[in-house]
Order: structure tokens, then C-alpha cells, then sequence
């Protein structure tokens, strides 16, 4: 089979890749669609400190089952289109036992740790398929919509830690298709006034036709870890909020980015008994920490501020973002803007990083 291979920073070939010796644990799919995830490219670029090369990059994967499979409550027939959550579990650590398998202590990951779906087919370990990992995809969501189920998921992952505690309104930092996708959802779980904070001019413009209440342009070039510009973007917005009850009420904000900087600009905008996401993987230091933030404790603790951290879903976040979907409760359209060829996965990420339109999917 073909397959994109990632050797190095800036090294990915395709490669014909034999897959006939697969073990006895393991499930052949034939891969429809992956779309490209910023991580892909921070990985591509950079490399990453989880991914050991020659690997096969891509997570977010719609496929088709080759053999029937039956696991203990579930018959998938051969053809069937599924989503696949790209998590492998130990089952035996505590984060598993409880169903946190996005946090096992011994975590593998699909497009990270073992071969991912940039590839006409992948191998799938059966736990995944045992832990519902292994999600049919209903016959109303495309193969590249089903692609977008997997960040989906993670974007309801993070919304769930903080949807019981009293926010008032929403802000996102990042208005790429992870922004888009925790505004829609926002709206729809949460049904709040959200303000998208971005670079990209088209895509607030896609943020308000997507229901955002405000949208707030910062200078491409600015440095998101400079003190000037964030007190620019606080005054814009504080001027936005005036007067309404988002002023001085407990905000929500999700650093959907990956600048280190956002968090500065985060503790900037957040109010009093205010909760930060740290939603993003943030791109690689400089070696002299550069873009690292010093959070003063008092101004934690005299405010009553929370940060939390977000990574991936779960099984059940994957089956309630298909079911969004399925049901036009969450509409994705507009994020899928640019299909591809399995031979263009170059362009893919490169129209990824130079933030053209939202979501590159690559199809088989
Ligand atoms: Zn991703
Ligand atoms: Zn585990």
C-alpha cells in the first residue's frame, strides 16, 4: 500500500508499505479520509518529543472494515464506514479502569506512537475496537465529516470539565477549525455570548456567520508573549464588553492555539472566579524558554482563577460528536475547505500552516 512516511522534520515520502504480516491483535481498515491536524504539521515541522520516526502521521481517520469484527456488544460488518478514536489503552492503569484512556500512563497513540492514517490502509490493536473505540459512522455524516468527529470529540472533552461550573461568557483564542468547532459547540451546549480572538480576517468572518457574538483582528506579526499588544487586545475588547454583563462575571477561555504566548494574554482577559482551557499543544520553545509565562500566584489566588488542561476525548465524546453530527445538530461544512490527494500531503499541510481555509482532508 501507499503511505505518507514522516522520517524527520521536513521529510515525508510516500512509500509503498507492505502490511500483509500483521499481528494477531491487530484490524486492517482501508483508510477513506484523514484530515490534517495542526499537530501533524507542528510534528512535520518540528518534530515532536512523542514521535519516534519512520512513522505514519494522521488522527482524525474515517475507514472502511475489511473483515466482520464482533466484539462483546457490537457487530461491525465488512464496509462499514467507522470513526476511529486514536487512543490504545493499557487496561490496566487507573486512568483506564475509569474510562480516562485519553490519560493512560502508559498512552499510545494512532498518527503519534504507532502508525496513523496518511495511508490507504492502517492497522488498528483490538482494544480499541474492545473499549468502543471503534464507532460506525451513520449515514447521514460524509467520510470527511466523519474525520472531524475525533477533534470534535476533544473540543466536547474539554467543554464537559467546565459545563457545570458558573461562566457567564466565552472567549476563544485561535480562530482556526478547533475555535469554530468550541464555538458551535458552545452555542449549542452551553448557550453563551463567545468572542473569537484571531489573526485571520476570513476566518472571523467565518466565525460571525458561524454565531460568534464578537470577533477581535490582532496584528499578524505582534508577538502573542508581547505586554503591549495584549493590553491593545484587553482595551479592544474591554471596549466590546462594556457595559454588558460579560464586564465584571466569571468568563471561560480556551486557548485554541499554539502559542505559548496565549496564556499571557488569557490571564490577561480572564475575570474573577474566571477559567482558563489550555486547550492546545504549544509549539516548541526556544531554547532559552523564551514564550514561557511566569503566573504570579497572588493574582491566581486573590481572584480565584482555574486553569485547566485539555488532551484528546474519549470514546464516549467520539459517539456524542457523531451523533451531533448525524443529527445537524453541529453543522461542519463550512470547516471542511480543501480535499486532497494522498500524493499531496505536502500541500496539505502546508495549506494547514499557511492558515488557508480551515480543514485539509486528505482522501483515498
Ligand atoms: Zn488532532
Ligand atoms: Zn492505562
Amino acid at each position: 500500500m501507499n503511505a505518507a512516511v514522516f522520517y524527520g522534520p521536513n521529510n515525508i515520502k510516500i512509500k509503498d508499505i507492505d502490511i500483509q504480516k500483521r499481528k494477531s491483535n491487530e484490524i486492517l481498515l482501508k483508510v477513506l479520509s484523514c484530515s490534517v491536524c495542526s499537530y501533524d504539521v507542528r510534528t512535520f515541522r518540528n518534530g515532536h518529543f512523542k514521535v519516534t520516526p519512520p512513522i505514519i502521521l494522521g488522527h482524525e481517520i474515517c475507514a472502511q472494515i475489511i473483515d466482520e469484527y464482533q466484539s462483546k456488544n457490537l457487530l461491525i460488518k465488512p464496509k462499514s464506514r467507522v470513526s476511529i478514536y486514536p487512543i490504545i489503552p493499557c487496561n490496566a492503569c487507573w486512568y483506564c479502569a475509569h474510562k480516562k484512556y485519553n490519560l493512560c500512563i502508559n498512552l499510545k497513540e494512532i498518527g503519534s506512537t504507532l502508525n496513523g492514517g496518511f495511508a490507504e490502509y492502517i492497522l488498528v490493536p483490538k482494544t480499541v475496537f474492545e473499549i468502543g473505540g471503534i464507532i460506525p459512522v451513520l449515514d447521514n455524516v460524509s467520510n470527511e465529516e466523519a474525520c472531524l468527529i475525533e477533534p470534535l470529540a476533544c473540543c466536547i472533552n474539554g467543554i464537559n470539565q467546565v459545563k457545570n461550573l458558573e461562566i457567564n461568557s466565552v472567549i476563544i483564542i485561535g480562530d482556526g477549525p478547533i475555535g469554530l468547532m468550541q464555538l458551535l459547540l458552545i452555542k449549542k451546549i452551553l448557550n453563551k455570548n463567545v468572542t473569537i480572538i484571531g489573526k485571520i480576517p476570513h476566518r472571523l468572518e467565518s466565525a460571525k456567520k458561524l454565531g460568534a457574538d464578537y470577533t477581535l483582528l490582532i496584528n499578524e506579526k505582534n508577538n502573542d508573549n508581547d505586554n503591549d499588544n495584549n493590553n491593545n487586545i484587553f482595551e479592544k475588547y474591554k471596549k466590546l464588553i462594556k457595559n454588558t454583563s460579560s464586564e465584571f462575571s466569571p468568563n471561560l477561555i480556551f486557548i485554541s492555539n499554539n502559542n505559548a504566548g496565549s496564556l499571557n494574554l488569557a490571564l490577561k482577559l480572564v475575570n474573577k472566579n474566571g477559567l482558563i482551557i489550555i486547550f492546545s499543544g504549544i509549539k516548541n520553545q526556544n531554547a532559552d524558554n523564551k514564550g514561557m509565562i511566569n503566573i504570579d500566584p497572588n493574582f491566581i489566588h486573590y481572584n480565584q482563577i482555574s486553569i485547566f488542561g485539555s488532551f484528546s476525548s474519549t470514546p464516549k465524546a467520539i459517539n456524542d460528536a457523531m451523533n451531533l453530527i448525524n443529527s445537524k445538530e453541529i453543522d461542519l461544512k463550512e470547516i471542511i475547505t480543501k480535499k486532497f490527494s494522498l500524493f499531496e500531503i505536502e500541500e496539505a499541510l502546508q495549506a494547514t500552516e499557511s492558515f488557508k481555509g480551515f480543514k485539509s482532508i486528505i482522501n483515498n
